[in-house]
């Protein structure tokens, strides 16, 4: 028999084993397909091209997948290599078959670059996402271990190059996936090429300890066979020395010898059920000392990509420390080919057909199920990876941007930058211009044309993106467009109206105006305004006319205001009773005190009557129930007496003055005279001499000759009321001026 025929042979065989009602004459169609399609090819090492295709399907039968997964790995090269098509395909194999063909096809076609971990993680979802089905994946992944296996007749660079893309993207999607012993493969024979030196290093070592290694094992898994058939329980016992890559991670990652690696054994103890796993736990650390802190029980606590197992390390009566792994079979057969185990399962039951929504299911629920398990591991990100409406492609330079599905070339251009969105006059998908509507597919490789010249995003995109950033990005420009070419006309427009009415841009723009003239026109900004005016959403006439009119209404409203503050501030009851009537004015008094009042921020204040306190006096202040705070001249009388009252002694309160604050206060002084004429006349005068500002002014003949004469002036200060009362004193037949109080 021909090698090649053999070696097909080998791969019916090993379908038949696991699923005897296999079509046979499906698989051999597939054969004879591939065999044509590739005949004349060659491999790198000079082999017939169809080996390759085969020996995949091998290691797809290996892992248990259905027969659509083995005839699509025997023809996964022919659309790419071969002049086959997918019609072609589908019409042989089936729709099924043709699309797991293209999809293996779609990630073999993809280029990668090295990139840093988040480009690579984007890297490994694309390719989840990429893959639809699960199963091209696993394909792919089959693919790539058979290559590996075959590296050595590529160039050094080629196996340097695949060896990375290897260790980065494949051996990772498998630990994902749970398949261990792929994952191991990978990873071993990547390492050999990425360092070839540190690989045979550990290899050697490994080999020339590989006699001791073996009567050490040999040795422990005797005595865990006896022990445990003593205990009566049936188990399947093996040890190996762990795969070099993982020793290679330990001696470099913490700097250990191979000696001083724990893990360097392992012994797997398969049972039948879960009780049992506890039991042999409890055997395996009765006869040996385990190590503390090395326990993990994945049993209670899977890991997330489904493995499950206890672990404990235990020292062995030579000192040597290993590691037991205790599971179920089942257990065991999820550990070995994770994902793929479930075909094996349920092919087992003899349900052969197995669509991918189901897969997904299963993959979905057994995600979901762990979600806690371990933060470290990659659960919430397959779990985006294969269900989220995400699409992933490259820039020309090979970074992976992810867009929500549906995406089109327009989103792409601004997910780079707005000005290469707002530059976008054409694009490319995989080399060829394409219309901007096209929806882009995973692992599309987009670049985008730019020119200087162009005009611009049109209208019509925004119906075209999918992202928010892009369409943002287009309002964004429409905006900000419009605007620089409507503010300048806008602008001029309305500068000639105001001209045309008589004013100037100075007149409107005042710090206290402008806000309410915008807010009459109903604009935030003058640019705004200038904008709307340029594109004709208001006129710039009638735009001026409002504003004018406001401009009018506001300085009539601030007359008015004035007039009544005006007469709001005027203490009518400064006025004294009088008996000689004689009034000389009325002032109006600043409405603002001049206080500041401990604690309280713009609270009423007014200056008590009684004492009618001006700064420089020490001051005091009353919280009055009502009226705001009362302030008194500390030595004022009534304050003094007020404040030993003890029900009111809280409510006396620390007030200053505000230095420089206010020009009058309203202050009474009292003058004591004997009566003669002209005695109103000359202390009018002496106050007009001291050019102070008087309010009232109003005399009393007394019965015994004499005269009083209160006065209301208002004072800035206590220095010049001091030098008013100066003043007053000198009057002829003045005994006294002082200041009213009580
Ligand atoms: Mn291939």
């Amino acid at each position: 028999m021909a090698p090649i025929e053999e070696q097909y042979e080998a791969l019916e065989k090993k379908s038949l084993a696991y699923n005897p009602n296999l079509d046979v004459g499906r698989l051999r169609a597939a054969f004879d397909f591939a065999n044509q399609h590739h005949e004349g090819q060659t491999r790198k090492s000079g082999e017939p091209y169809i080996i390759h295709p085969i020996a995949v399907a091998e290691i797809v039968a290996e892992l248990g997948l259905d027969l659509d997964s083995i005839v699509a790995a025997i023809l996964h090269d022919t659309l790419e290599d071969t002049p086959a098509t997918h019609e072609e395909i589908a019409r042989q194999f089936g729709e099924s078959v043709a699309l797991l063909v293209e999809g293996v096809t779609k990630l073999t076609r993809m280029q990668y670059v090295t990139k840093e971990e988040e480009q690579m993680e984007n890297l490994r979802k694309m390719l989840m996402a990429m893959s639809r089905d699960i199963r091209v994946i696993l394909i792919k992944i089959c693919d790539r271990l058979h290559n590996m296996r075959t590296m050595e007749y590529q160039s050094p660079q080629k196996q340097r190059e695949k060896s990375r893309e290897t260790m980065e993207i494949y051996a990772p999607i498998a630990h994902r996936l749970g398949m261990q012993r792929i994952k191991w493969e990978l990873e071993d024979t990547s390492l050999r090429y990425l360092d070839p030196v540190g690989y045979k290093e550990i290899d050697d070592e490994l080999n020339r300890r590989s006699a001791t290694h073996e009567a050490f094992m040999e040795n422990i898994q005797k005595m865990v066979t006896e022990r445990l058939s003593e205990e009566k329980v049936e188990c399947t016992v093996y040890g190996r020395v762990k795969h070099v890559y993982s020793i290679y991670r330990k001696m470099y990652l913490q700097n250990k010898t191979l000696d001083e690696i724990f893990d360097l054994y392992a012994f797997r103890v398969i049972v039948s059920d879960i009780p049992t796993c506890y039991n042999v736990l409890g055997c395996i650390h009765d006869m040996f000392n385990p190590v503390l802190g090395r326990f993990k029980d994945y049993i209670s606590t899977p890991k997330p990509n489904g493995y499950q197992s206890l672990h404990t390390t235990v020292i062995g009566r030579d000192g040597i420390p290993f590691e037991v792994q205790i599971r179920t079979a089942e257990m065991h057969n999820t550990a070995e080919y994770g994902i793929a185990a479930h075909w094996k399962y349920k092919q087992g039951l003899g349900n052969e057909r197995l669509g991918s929504e189901e897969t997904f299911e299963w993959v979905r629920k057994l995600l979901e199920s762990q979600q806690d398990a371990d933060p470290d591991e990659f659960l919430s990100t397959m779990k985006v990876d294969l269900f989220a409406d995400q699409i992933f492609v490259f820039t020309p330079q090979g970074d992976v941007k992810s867009l929500p599905a549906g995406a089109t070339p327009v989103d792409f251009a601004y997910s780079i930058h707005s000005a290469v969105g707002n530059r976008m006059t054409g694009a490319k998908v995989n080399g060829r211009i394409v219309p901007f509507e096209t929806e882009l597919q995973n692992g599309d490789i987009v670049e985008i044309i730019t020119s200087k010249a162009a005009k611009g995003p049109s209208r019509d995109w925004l119906s075209l993106c999918k992202s928010n950033e892009a369409r943002n990005k287009i309002r964004q420009w429409f905006k900000k467009e419009r605007r620089n070419e409507n503010i300048a006309t806008g602008r001029s427009s309305f500068e000639a109206e105001l001209k045309h009415q008589g004013l100037t841009l100075a007149d409107i723009t005042g710090e206290e105006i402008l806000p309410n003239l915008l807010k009459k026109v109903r604009f935030g900004s003058l640019d705004e305004l200038y904008n709307a005016i340029g594109y004709g959403g208001t006129s710039s006439v009638k735009s001026v006319a409002r504003m004018k009119e406001e401009l009018i209404r506001m300085d009539r409203a601030v007359a008015e205001k004035a007039a009544l503050e005006r007469l709001a501030s005027t203490e009518t009851e400064l006025i004294m009773p009088s008996s000689a009537g004689n009034t000389v004015s009325r002032k109006p008094r600043k409405s603002q005190s001049g206080i500041i009042v401990e604690g309280l921020d713009n609270c009423l204040v007014k200056f008590a009557k009684c004492c009618t306190p001006v700064p420089g006096d020490p001051v005091v202040g009353f919280i009055t129930r009502g009226f705001g705070v009362s302030v008194h001249r500390a030595d004022c009388p009534n304050a003094v007496a007020a404040q030993q009252k003890p029900e009111e002694a809280g409510r006396w309160i620390k007030v200053d003055w505000v230095e420089g604050e206010l020009s009058g206060y309203s202050t009474a002084l009292e003058l004591s005279a004997k009566d003669r004429d002209g005695l109103t006349l000359d202390v009018a005068m002496a106050l007009s001499a001291a050019q102070v500002k008087v309010t009232s002014l109003s005399a009393r003949a007394m019965p015994d000759g004499f005269a009083v004469v209160t006065i209301m002036v208002e004072v800035r200060d206590r220095g010049e009321l001091t030098n008013v009362v100066n003043k007053l004193s000198q009057i002829p037949s003045v005994t006294q001026v002082k200041r009213a109080a009580g």
